[in-house]
């Protein structure tokens, strides 16, 4: 059997199973619930959190023969769920509108297509992916239709840039936001996919790929099938950093250490080698700032429960770093590395800015809280460097000069005679 990536294997196949969306599924479910669903919907958010999923998602449920009408929850088994879910279904119409923008694509696929009854279903289901992408043209074609399609047609537009969608359009639908997937939500989906799989996967594993999917359920298990192509024995926080390139807790207790210590050699000796193996500057100051991040909150918080994906051996290490420094000076080194980061813009000089940053952050704490200019805060020139000065003197020929700066377009003061 030809291989599914994870994403689309283990795709939700109920409301329920859907994470972090609470919001939109219950809208969803009550207006299937209650016989009040919209004619059209306009799902809204990040790539990866779960729009294509409920749209189709939906269309199941609007079309689950186990049940005499619209149900909030589809069998799944019936034949139009199985159609649905391998995507066979002659009445759920997918479009993807980053590659078919055009007037003539939207008028064959869609406005002729809605005036037929479903073919073998109650509803027609029109998913258009990337909506944005439409010509201007093709919008316009649409806007009758979505305005007032058959009663057998109901519409789902996604986008991940809503403000791209005409007004026009948009007032006609009901919109929906998605959200970005939070850290324990991103951990709890991939964890259904490891037990699935049979994988043996650490929490602190777990968690690093869902940090690396940066709020995308697509993306984390993307980085999962990544991890897993590294290794396929047990996975933890080490193979996961080597796989994915990012740099991993012990190395930066090592940096932070040398810091801790003052000593500024062994602070430059780390940092090379960690620039010399081919991280990057990015992801060792993004690295370190999280790391500073858990350290600080396991020194003020009661218990381990404060960092949710953070086994007890692993808070007691931080708590144990963390309390070489004082609060304010974990905060001092926090506000400086993120300054580095901000500056990363503004030059090619990447390990400089790492060296100069990490020194910086393992001075005394006086020297620490006290301000120093960034290289984006500089001060401004003046407006003149070399400020022309007329052949002749003010109190000689006072008329001369306002004509002589009026040519130059300076300021003219005001003669007084
Ligand atoms: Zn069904």
């Amino acid at each position: 059997m030809a291989y599914v990536a994870l994403y689309r294997k283990y795709r939700s196949q109920n409301f329920a199973e859907l994470i972090g969306q609470d919001h939109v599924t219950t809208v969803l479910r009550n207006a299937i619930r209650s016989g009040r669903l919209g004619h059209a919907y306009l799902f809204c958010g990040p790539r990866g959190c779960g729009k294509t999923t409920t749209a189709r998602l939906l269309a199941r449920a609007l079309n689950c023969m186990a049940a005499t009408g619209p149900t909030p929850d589809p069998c799944g088994e019936c034949p139009s769920c199985t159609r649905i879910r391998e995507g066979t279904a002659i009445d759920v119409i997918e479009m993807d509108a980053a590659s078919e923008t055009g007037i003539d694509d939207v008028r064959e696929k869609i406005i002729e297509n809605a005036r037929y009854a479903p073919a073998e279903s109650r509803m027609k289901i029109y998913i258009i992916d990337e909506v944005h992408d439409l010509s201007l043209k093709a919008f316009d074609s649409l806007l009758k239709t979505i305005e007032e399609p058959p009663s057998h047609v109901i519409f789902v537009l996604a986008t991940t840039e809503a403000h791209k969608v005409p007004i026009t359009i948009r007032s006609r639908c009901q919109r929906l936001d998605f959200r970005r997937g939070t850290l324990p939500d991103l951990v709890r989906n991939l964890e259904r996919v490891v037990t699935a799989e049979q994988i043996e996967c650490t929490p602190e594993a777990l968690a690093a790929i869902a940090l690396a999917g940066e709020g995308s359920f697509r993306d984390s298990l993307s980085i999962l099938e990544q991890v897993l192509a590294f290794s396929d024995a047990g996975l933890d926080l080490e193979v996961v950093h080597r796989a994915i390139g990012s740099v991993g807790p012990e190395t930066m207790y090592e940096l932070l250490d040398a810091v801790a210590s003052d000593d500024l050699h062994a602070v430059f000796v780390k940092a090379g080698e960690l620039v010399e193996t081919g991280k990057d500057v990015r992801q060792i100051l993004s690295a370190l700032q999280g790391t500073l991040r858990d350290m600080l909150v396991a020194r003020i918080a009661a218990g381990p429960e404060a960092l949710p994906n953070c086994s007890p051996e692993r808070f007691a290490l931080l708590r144990e770093q963390a309390s070489r420094f004082r609060t304010d000076q974990l905060l001092a080194m926090l506000d400086v590395l993120g300054g580095a980061e901000r500056e990363l813009r503004f030059t090619n000089q990447h390990r400089l800015l790492l060296e100069r940053a990490l020194s910086r952050a393992s001075r005394p704490l006086r020297l620490l809280l006290a301000r120093e200019p960034s290289l984006s805060r500089q001060e401004p020139r003046p407006l003149h460097r070399h400020r022309p000065r007329p052949p002749f003197s003010l109190a000689s020929s006072p008329r001369r000069l306002g004509r002589w700066r009026l040519r130059r377009r300076l300021p003219v003061p005001c003669l007084a005679m």
